[in-house]
């Protein structure tokens, strides 16, 4: 019975967790590490293990930390089954296929700047579009929350709402080996509690052995309420200014929770209806019409909104832009239109477009509603940068530039220490966040009961057993 950490370890992204059991190896999560160029060599790096002898890979979620190796691991010989609830599934499909088409994009562009220099050398993407469709042929076996699973003889794995994005889940995994039983529950990434469109985290159990993600491992979220208050006078103040609001947004939730906020701030009167909507992200567009197809996963409330005619998403002046030709129409709005396009941290997609564009203009706004990476265009201009390059120009920075930081869809410290305390862990493994926030957030677990471990690190489970008795849910 045997636990090893390749990836996410003293760091936030590239999750990924072998437990090997009564002969059957297991992946939690195959997550890309994301981030920057040196992030890549970590994606081409070798696995750590054979790729061909993992059996099954459960995935916590869809967000690309956490599936984005998928494809790799079919290309290097995965043949065994990935086990999801439904919406993971399906998100898993859009972010998988992005990713192949942005590091297929990447790879040509580089092969040309390259050519045009005399290079011979050939550039070639992490996976393409047809590893993307080879792994989403392994998505054989869909779970539902709260139902156990018998994964193989001796492991039983149940997955719980992790309250984080659509279909995100925690994973207890029961074990059973010559008689040793452990339990392990694999955080996943955890949700905030209070949200509006998605439930909170649900009550772990107790365990045996604890691996937990720490984003926000040492902080607290502003509430929730006063960021929506904060969001709707950025957008009233602008138009008053005759400016536009741009707000780059991140695809898969945040996109969803800002179109229910403007919902509601156009239903309660405090948005004007005359406002023009523009959400010019193809995977945000197909994200929010999963809300739909996976309303069961939502708070209650927002489920009956979403099964009725009152859609929560559908703003009045909302326009949907899926091609390029609807993105580049937006132009034309100097002003009174709130825009939202990807990717939420700059780094790339339309989003840079309508910074060049409303940038340098002092009666609008840039309105950030995520966490931005040091080294990031977003980083930039939160930072203050008078001038920054967007699309190989130099724009300046005049517009108003908010940045809200109560919209996280990550649990912040008190909430991941109120959700740990219900496990009374013999052993906790903290993973998935900065070296520093994990060192912080350690302080606050029993001495002698916590570890950081580093890629590659392995631990006999036996360690932590309880041989006579199990725990229960
Ligand atoms: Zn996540």
């Amino acid at each position: 019975m045997k636990l090893s950490f390749h990836g996410a370890d003293l760091g936030v992204t590239g999750s990924c967790h072998l437990i090997e059991c009564a002969g059957t190896r297991i992946l939690i999560d195959c997550g890309l590490f994301q981030g920057g160029r040196e992030l890549d060599e970590e994606n081409e790096a070798p696995f750590g293990f054979n790729a061909a002898d993992i059996d099954f890979v459960l995935l916590t979620h869809a967000h690309l930390d956490h599936c984005g190796r998928l494809p790799l691991l079919a290309k290097r010989g995965f043949r065994g089954t990935v086990i999801s609830t439904s919406a993971t599934r399906d998100l898993a499909r859009i972010v998988l296929l992005d990713s192949a088409h942005l590091q297929e994009s990447e790879a040509e562009y580089h092969n040309k700047k390259g050519a045009r220099r005399g290079e011979e050398k050939h550039y070639a993407p992490l996976y393409n579009t047809h590893d993307v469709l080879h792994s989403l042929d392994q998505f054989t076996q869909i779970v539902r929350y709260d139902h156990p699973v018998q994964i193989a003889s001796g492991i039983t794995a149940t997955w719980i709402d992790a309250g984080h994005i659509l279909g995100s889940a925690s994973i207890v995994l029961d074990l059973n080996e010559a008689g040793k039983r452990c339990r392990l529950v694999f955080s996943g990434d955890l949700g905030s509690d209070g949200r509006k469109l998605l439930r909170d985290p649900a009550i772990p159990p107790k365990a045996d052995v604890v691996v937990m993600e720490t984003t926000y491992g040492d902080r607290l979220h502003k509430p929730l309420d006063l960021s929506i208050d904060e969001l709707y006078g950025a957008i009233v103040d602008t138009f008053r200014r005759g400016g536009n609001v741009v707000i780059p947004t991140f695809a898969l939730e945040r996109t969803q929770e800002i179109l229910y906020y403007l919902h509601e701030g156009v239903t309660q009167g405090k948005l004007p209806r005359s406002m023009q909507v523009f959400l010019d992200s193809p995977m945000a567009i197909s994200a929010t019409e999963l809300f739909r197809q996976h309303s069961d996963c939502c708070t209650e409330n927002a489920a009956a909104l979403l099964q009725g005619k009152a859609d929560p998403f559908q703003v009045p002046g909302l326009h949907f832009c899926r091609d390029a030709a609807d993105s580049m129409a937006i132009n034309q709005f100097s002003g009174g239109a709130v825009i939202m396009a990807g990717a939420g941290m700059c780094t790339g997609g339309r989003i840079r477009h309508h910074l060049k564009h409303n940038l340098w203009r002092q009666n609008a706004s840039i309105v950030f509603v995520g966490f931005a990476s040091v080294g990031t265009l977003a980083r930039k201009i939160i930072d203050g940068a008078r001038t920054v390059r967007v699309l190989g120009e130099d724009i300046a920075v005049k517009a108003n530039i908010y940045t809200i930081n109560g919209f996280s869809a990550h649990a912040d410290r008190d909430e991941l220490l109120a959700w740990h305390n219900h496990t009374h862990a013999t052993h906790t493994f903290l993973v998935h966040g900065e070296e520093e926030v994990m060192r912080s957030f350690a302080q606050l677990l029993p001495a002698g009961k916590v570890s950081l471990p580093q890629t590659g690190y392995s631990v006999d489970l036996a360690t932590y057993c309880h041989p006579k008795k199990t725990a229960k849910h």
